[in-house]
Formats: structure tokens, C-alpha cells, sequence
């Protein structure tokens, strides 16, 4: 409560459940870490140097904290990599320059910071974040959202009428702990062996674009991977080239988490006057070219990170657009996420468009929301934003596809399963007549559930699944 300019003496108003506060972007000062004191902001500038310096080992995070973080550190980082981790370690600098910004590794409190930090939390989990009983929901599964099986040909999922994703490869320039593609995208881990596709690539791409000539009824294309920031760009272009050269698509959206994890790369020439061409024929033949990245949290949203979207937007493409994947420990506030938007609206530009719930792969149970905190989320984001700028919170529910999360039909609360109905056929169901009259499911993470809830899971993973057949 406070005292109102204006007010009689001694009124007061009661503080919104959020206040605004536009806030200036800074790049943390990557010198502040030992292993980059001596790195030059051209070095720092440059994608092919953040890309030679990225960390894929605790050998490397070792050589960049110095002796800042403790050896407890390192153990649960280790301890997580041989027994849980689906993603093997790639972090730009970019990112881990984000990472507990306010500290530097000679302060006493830098290993807690670096734990407590929503960064860290998702792009370098360790051991002790997972939940100790249930890291895995029992329904988790590789591939959760069945993309593979909805493929017409390898790496194109045609699972809406009018929309397809083109996973064009399997590589980013970052991973991420929680990646919903962790069946097909990065370096096998120790516990998790890759799919690898079988046609060469270029064989995909031509047979990707063979499809989409022969399926007029489709409008609308995700170009994802991965990352197409990992494709040379030269064979990005000649691709989306292709793709506005068919007459049905009006859409077209390039999905880049490296916008925010290495935004240097959307800075370089090659990138800018490439996809200034392709800007101009998309407005040439009516087609809106934008990009999707993937920010989880306002810390990432520096200045280069602001020029590259904004370096995107003058190129004449339509919009950048922020998916984001709610997570706990990392954005599961609601004042989390509108710090989120308004860092990503007010200077970088970029359109908050969806927070997707996290999807149901093995050890993401310590990063999911249940339906119910999605839900309450939704409802507290609300109003604070232009209407055209404030995310949907959507649940993306196996063989059904992306749903508000206040359309779920039936919730049990108690054993934390929700229920779901269609409104079109997913690429497996065409022959399906009973397919839109079926509810499909989706689960809450165990450990949210009253206790009754959680023992009915105890029983169910003790006992045995049926012999198929
Ligand atoms: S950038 Fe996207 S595709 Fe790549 S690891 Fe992260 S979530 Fe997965």
C-alpha cells in the first residue's frame, strides 16, 4: 500500500499484482568471467567466434568460471550427464554470459547464484534439479508429440490440415535440456542414442518441397530442425527460395532459437542481405516471412539480441515472433513472464506469441507445470499487454496438436489427467472415423498431485504393462 499523489492525506491505494517498469537492456559484462577476461568485443561480436567457443564440456565450464563455482557443482553437473540428461552440453557464450549476471565467480555467493539461475535451469540442469522420485512421468516418451509418425516423408510432419513443420536437421547452435525434438536433435547422450535420418539432406529438402507442390491444401510452413541457424545459409535460402515458388504457401516461418543464444549470427552480412532477398520475393508473391525464436526468460534479451531481431525486421520480413516453453524455476511467475514480454516488446521488437507447456519427454518432470498452474498463469498475464502482444499459454497434446489451455474438456485434478478433443484429422487419422469423437490425454507432473494422486501413480508403475499381442 501507498500514499497517492493528489489523494487526501493519509488515503492509500492498494499496489497492483504487477508494475511496470520499462527496463533498459545491458549485455552482462562477459570479462567478468575468468576464462573470457581478456575477450575483445569484436571477438565477442563475431558468430564464428562464439560458435569456436561455445561449451560442450565441464572441462571447458571449468576453464570459463576459474575456481568460481564449487566442485558440487561439477559433481551434480556429471552425475546428471551419465544418468539422466536426454541433451548432450552446447551453450553459447552468449547464454552463459546471461547466467547469474549480477555476480562475478569471485564472489562468495556465485555457486548459489549460478544454481538458483532460470538460465542455468534449463540450458545446464544438474542431478539434484530433477525430482528424486520422479524424474519421468510414466506416460513420458520419446518423440512425445509423435512427429515422426506423421511424416510423409523423413523430417515433414503433417499433423494440421493446413500447416506442416519441415525438420530440415538435426542440429542447433545451442541445446537445451527440455527440448521436445531430444529423439532426433543433438549428439547422443549417455543415456539417450539419436533417430538419425536416413535420406541425405538434400534428398529431404527436395522431397519436402516435391510434397508440398502436390498438397496445395497446404498453406502455411514452420521451417525448424534443430536450428536453421545451423544451416549454411546459402542452402537455407535456396530452400525457402523453393518454398516461394509454390503457389500455395502464404506462410512461412523460419524457427531460430539462435536469435537469442546467437544472435551474432543473424547480425553477420551474409544473413542480413540474404534474407533481404527473400523478403523481397515473399512481398513480391504475397507471402509473410517471419522468424520464431525461443526466449524463456528476460535476462536473455540483451542488446545484440534486440539489434538482431530488429537487424531481421528491416530486412522486410513480416514479424519476430517469442515462443517460449514455461518451465519451473525458470519462468513459472506471473511476473516472470511479463518481464519476459516487456523486455521482448519494448526494445527488441519481438512479438510474445506463445508459452508452450513443457511436453512430456523422459526427465522433464521437474521443469513441467500442471494444467491448473498453466491455467492460473494465463489468467495473471492477462491485460497487462496490447492484446496483439500477450501470449496464448498453450498445451501441445499428443496426436491432438496445440490447444489454450483453458479449452481442456474434462480435468481430474486428483490423478492430474486431462482430456482433450479435436477438430480435424492429425496425418495418421484419415481413415479414422472416430477420431474427433475421442478425448486424448495429457498428465499433470506427479509430484503437484494430493497425495492420493501420487500413490495412484506408485501403483501404476508397479504394475506390469500387458504383452502387446
Ligand atoms: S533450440 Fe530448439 S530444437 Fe534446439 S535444442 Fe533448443 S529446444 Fe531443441
Amino acid at each position: 500500500m501507498r500514499e497517492q499523489a493528489g489523494e487526501e492525506p493519509g488515503a492509500t491505494v492498494i499496489d497492483q499484482p504487477y508494475v511496470y517498469r520499462h527496463r533498459e537492456l545491458a549485455e552482462p559484462d562477459w570479462r567478468r568471467l575468468p576464462g573470457w577476461a581478456e575477450v575483445t568485443a569484436a571477438d565477442w561480436e563475431s558468430a564464428q567466434w562464439q560458435r569456436a567457443h561455445c561449451v560442450k564440456n565441464i572441462r571447458q565450464l571449468r576453464h570459463v568460471m576459474g575456481d568460481g563455482l564449487d566442485e558440487r557443482f561439477y559433481a551434480d553437473l556429471e552425475r546428471d550427464q551419465a544418468e539422466r540428461a536426454t541433451m548432450s552440453m552446447l551453450v553459447p557464450p552468449q547464454m552463459i554470459n546471461t547466467m547469474a549476471p549480477e555476480t562475478t565467480p569471485a564472489d562468495p555467493g556465485f555457486t548459489e547464484a549460478f544454481y538458483a539461475d532460470p538460465v542455468r535451469r534449463y540450458m545446464i540442469p544438474v542431478f539434484s534439479d530433477r525430482h528424486p522420485e520422479w524424474p519421468s512421468h510414466p506416460r513420458a516418451s520419446r518423440d512425445s508429440l509423435h512427429e515422426a509418425e506423421m511424416w510423409p516423408v523423413e523430417g515433414l510432419t503433417h499433423r494440421y490440415p493446413t500447416k506442416v513443420l519441415a525438420e530440415l536437421l538435426p542440429t542447433c547452435p545451442q541445446y537445451c535440456g527440455h527440448c521436445t525434438r531430444m529423439d532426433l536433435v543433438g549428439n547422443p547422450t549417455i543415456t539417450i542414442d539419436k533417430y538419425r535420418f536416413e535420406l541425405s539432406r538434400d534428398d529431404r529438402l527436395a522431397a519436402m518441397l516435391d510434397y508440398l507442390r502436390t498438397h496445395p491444401g497446404v498453406r502455411d510452413v514452420v521451417v525448424s530442425g534443430g536450428d536453421v541457424a545451423n544451416l549454411p545459409w546459402p542452402r537455407l535460402e535456396s530452400f525457402v527460395a523453393g518454398l516461394l515458388a509454390v503457389d500455395s504457401v502464404r506462410d512461412i516461418r523460419l524457427a531460430t532459437k539462435a536469435l537469442m543464444g546467437l544472435p551474432q549470427h543473424w547480425l553477420t552480412d551474409e544473413v542480413r542481405s540474404g534474407m533481404a532477398r527473400l523478403a523481397a520475393t515473399a512481398r513480391q508473391r504475397d507471402v509473410s516471412i517471419a522468424i520464431h525464436t525461443h526466449v524463456n526468460s528476460a535476462q536473455s534479451v540483451t542488446p545484440l539480441v534486440a539489434q538482431a531481431a530488429k537487424a531481421m525486421l528491416e530486412t522486410g520480413i513480416r514479424d519476430v515472433r517469442n515462443q517460449g516453453v514455461l518451465l519451473r524455476g525458470t519462468n513459472d511467475t506471473p511476473a516472470q513472464l511479463l518481464d519476459l514480454c516487456f523486455a521482448l516488446l519494448d526494445d527488441a521488437k519481438i512479438m510474445p506469441y506463445y508459452f508452450y507447456m513443457c511436453d512430456m519427454i523422459p526427465g522433464s518432470e521437474h521443469w513441467r507445470l500442471s494444467l491448473a498452474q498453466a491455467q492460473q498463469l494465463q489468467h495473471d498475464i492477462m491485460g497487462y499487454l496490447p492484446g496483439f502482444g500477450t501470449p496464448r499459454v498453450v498445451c501441445d497434446v499428443p496426436y491432438v496438436g496445440k490447444r489454450w489451455v483453458h479449452q481442456v474438456a474434462r480435468y481430474d485434478r486428483e490423478l492430474g489427467i486431462s482430456y482433450w478433443t479435436k477438430n480435424y484429422r492429425t496425418g495418421v487419422e484419415l481413415d479414422d472415423a472416430f477420431a474427433l469423437e475421442r478425448e486424448y490425454e495429457y498428465y499433470d507432473p506427479i509430484d503437484t498431485l494430493p497425495e492420493s494422486g501420487q500413490e495412484y501413480w506408485r501403483e501404476d508403475a508397479r504394475t506390469p504393462v500387458a504383452a502387446a499381442g
